[in-house]
């Protein structure tokens, strides 16, 4: 019996995953080597750089698709990532070839005319490793450089491969496998180096970005994001600053500050930017109890690509306590401001303020916000520092009913600048949450380490809050005026947590949305000009690139992150499956995607209520909303990412219960093991808990009420 629901556990662990064969049939001539002219040049036949080119700015010229035809836009290929999880790469094209990643690290080599497959490699993961990722098994993408393909694993390796044959040329571990490290950024390559950072903020660790030669895999320099502990030396002049900013013993839980997602570079400047996210744990007050700004956590920050040596940072967050990254995406530009033309930065982090920036010297020049906040009046001109609002830091206080919350007034999701018409398009949401101190705090290893009480978001005994904060959740395509700082248009979506933007010379804007439809909207004016329904909800960015006289259009759906795994009961995907796919369009074609796989609901019973003592009950609440609910969902509804605990064969065994949870014996399915975190009578609480929110008929009805209409 025991047995039996191991296996069935292990075939939806990974269902929809199928490992792909290295099935190397490329007929392809000799790939044209990409250099720092290839992408800087951008020509219009490719994508070669994630942002597009160093700039990221997303932007391409090409106007063949326009507002005057995108109605005639139609499928011309779509191909099966095999996944059915959440799909967040931007498409790679370069010499007709298209290069994309699906879950668990698949590199995907595809005729970016055709959709045929030319090869796959699968990196094949270390589950336990990733099982520390806070917000799905997801990746970004691939670099690409001089006859190679490179790409970062969620496990913490940096990967080259060889762009005609998929073939390994060199792999190097770039974390320390005793702390909680994952990846799911793309590299970028500066200079013959390729750039990675990682995540692993929630957990506890200490952030760094390195550089990689490009032909060796030999490392040439690391910066790290935090000081670490005194007594060890400080590794340089930056460290031994930054160290000033902090206060107590700071470097126990590691600090924070991973630097897991954007990055820009400007050659004639010669500056590498990365941003730079939330504090380890989120609480200042237990991270650094005397205050301090905490450098360089919620920061921009600009190195030399040679050496890694700092040359200046500016803090969108001082004494960052909301995890308010400043990872979000970075846009370099050229902008006219008070009759000077400046270069600048911008970025739209987290904490819902849009930020103009000097790029040569990180002097601040302007900073609006961009959607409705709570925690700070407005940036001071003058300092270039948020003026905070009285109970916004909740240490010691009251619990904050906070605007944006730890999802980001805008996350991961990339934006786009368009040159022609002066607007950045921002993935814009509101999702407010409520932050609450975190009593008797103790640092576990392994665990979500944030310092903040989970249960005043997640399980409010009234739900009134949790209710309040549900309602407020939005989502919005927002242009943004970054001279003016303020909005010219907005197209309001179902939900928050929609996928990235692209602009065109077409004088278009491109994005896919959760509830599983990818549209075009006029860049200057936002009508909606065009919409495809995409079967399953799209986060990540599209991308497009003309061969043969012909402009295509590219995106993946696949419907997954932090949003969706933590709130899975009210996941919108406008479709009763989720499947990882890249879909390419071009004026005149006509294809489908093929038919969605006859709605299959299992007959599932819910498990009886554990009876049991109210304390454990509200103990077993408490765990579930720290370390459960980010990944099984709030309230024990699945969003279809992982088992549904309200149904799961799992939850009705209790031995069983105490194998998975305490024992680890789906580790490797990328369950973690929790037995060094919790005893036998707490992981039982637990299983009360979830028997009893398996009987919450009220919440249900909630759901229903707030889940959005399906196509
Ligand atoms: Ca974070």
């Amino acid at each position: 019996m025991g047995k039996f629901w191991i296996s069935a556990l292990a075939v939806i662990a990974i269902a929809g995953c199928k490992a792909p064969s290295n099935d190397i049939g490329s007929s392809a001539s000799k790939a044209a080597p990409v250099t720092a002219a290839t992408i800087l040049k951008a020509d219009n036949s490719g994508w070669r750089s994630y942002g597009r080119t160093y700039n990221e700015q997303r932007f391409s010229p090409l106007g063949s698709v326009n507002t005057g035809n995108v109605d005639q836009l139609g499928l011309a290929w779509s191909f099966d990532l095999n996944s059915s999880r959440g799909i967040e790469a931007t498409p790679i094209i370069h010499d007709g070839v298209m290069y994309v990643t699906s879950t668990f690290n698949v590199v995907y080599a595809i005729n970016a005319r055709t959709g045929e497959q030319i090869w796959s490699y699968e990196p094949e993961i270390d589950m336990v490793q990733a099982s520390n990722a806070c917000c799905d098994l997801v990746n970004r993408g691939v670099a690409i450089w001089g006859e190679n393909v490179y790409t970062a694993t969620i496990d913490g390796r940096l990967i080259a491969l060889d762009a005609k044959s998929g073939n390994v040329v060199w792999e190097k571990l770039t974390i320390d496998k005793s702390k909680p490290y994952t990846i799911t950024g793309a590299p970028r390559v500066i200079k013959g180096k390729v750039i990675i950072g990682n995540g692993g903020a929630e957990l506890g660790v200490r952030g760094y970005i390195s550089a990689y030669d490009a032909k060796t895999g030999d490392m040439d320099w690391r910066f790290y994001t935090v000081p670490g502990n005194p007594a060890d030396g400080f590794e340089n002049e930056t460290m031994a600053m930054a160290a000033k900013t902090w206060t107590g013993e700071y470097w126990a839980a590691g600090g924070g500050g991973t630097a897991w997602d954007a990055m820009a570079y400007d050659p004639e400047l010669d500056l590498l930017y990365f941003g730079v996210g939330n504090g380890s744990p989120w609480n200042q007050s237990i991270r650094s109890p005397e205050g301090g700004d905490n450098l360089f956590l919620s920061s921009m920050v600009a190195v030399r690509p040679d050496t890694g040596e700092y040359v200046w940072h500016y803090q969108t967050t001082p004494g960052e306590t909301w995890d308010y990254t400043a990872t979000q995406h970075l846009i370099l530009a050229e902008l006219e401001i008070d009759g000077e033309p400046r270069k600048v930065i911008m970025q739209a982090p987290k904490n819902g303020f849009f930020y103009v920036i000097d790029r040569e010297t990180g002097e601040f020049i302007s900073a609006k916000n961009f959607v409705d906040v709570n925690w700070a009046t407005h940036i001071d001109p003058e300092t270039g520092r948020p003026v905070e609002v009285e109970g916004a830091r909740y240490s010691g206080k009251t619990p904050y009913l906070q605007l944006p919350g730890p999802l980001g007034a805008h996350n991961w999701h990339p934006m786009s600048y368009s040159p022609e018409t002066g607007l950045v398009y921002i993935p814009a949401q509101e999702a407010p949450w409520v932050y609450g101190d975190k009593q008797n705090y103790t640092q576990k290893d392994r665990m979500w380490n944030t310092g903040t009480d989970f249960g005043y978001a997640v399980i409010p005994s009234d739900k009134a809050i949790f209710r309040a904060m549900k309602a407020a959740a939005k989502g919005r395509l927002l242009a943004w005026d970054p001279v003016k700082q303020e909005a010219a248009w907005a197209h309001e979506h179902l939900a928050p947590w929609n996928g990235g933007v692209l602009s065109t010379g077409g004088n278009l804007v491109f994005q896919g949305t959760g509830d599983a439809h990818f549209a075009a909207y006029n860049a200057k004016t936002g009508d909606q000009l065009w919409k495809f329904f995409s079967q399953s909800g799209i986060v990540a960015a599209p991308v497009t690139y003309e061969l043969d006289g012909e402009q295509y259009v590219a995106v993946a759906s696949g419907y997954g992150g932090s949003f969706v795994l933590g709130y899975g009961g009210v996941l919108p995907s406008g479709s009763d499956f989720n499947s990882g796919r890249v879909m390419v369009f071009k004026l005149g074609a006509d294809g489908e995607l093929p038919a969605q796989p006859a709605e299959t609901v299992p007959e599932f019973e819910l498990p009886e209520k554990v009876e049991t003592t109210p304390e454990l009950l509200a103990l077993g609440a408490n765990v579930y909303a720290n370390r459960c609910s980010m990944c099984h969902g709030d309230q024990a509804f699945a969003s279809g990412l992982t088992p549904n605990l309200r149904y799961s064969p799992v939850t009705k065994d209790p031995a069983m219960w105490q194998e998975v949870v305490g024992d680890g014996i789906l580790a490797e399915n990328g369950m973690p093991k929790f037995g060094h975190a919790f005893d036998a009578q707490t992981i039982e609480a637990i299983r009360a808990h979830v028997t009893h929110e398996a009987h919450s008929d009220l919440d249900k009805q909630f759901y229903d009420e707030v889940s959005l209409p399906k196509q």
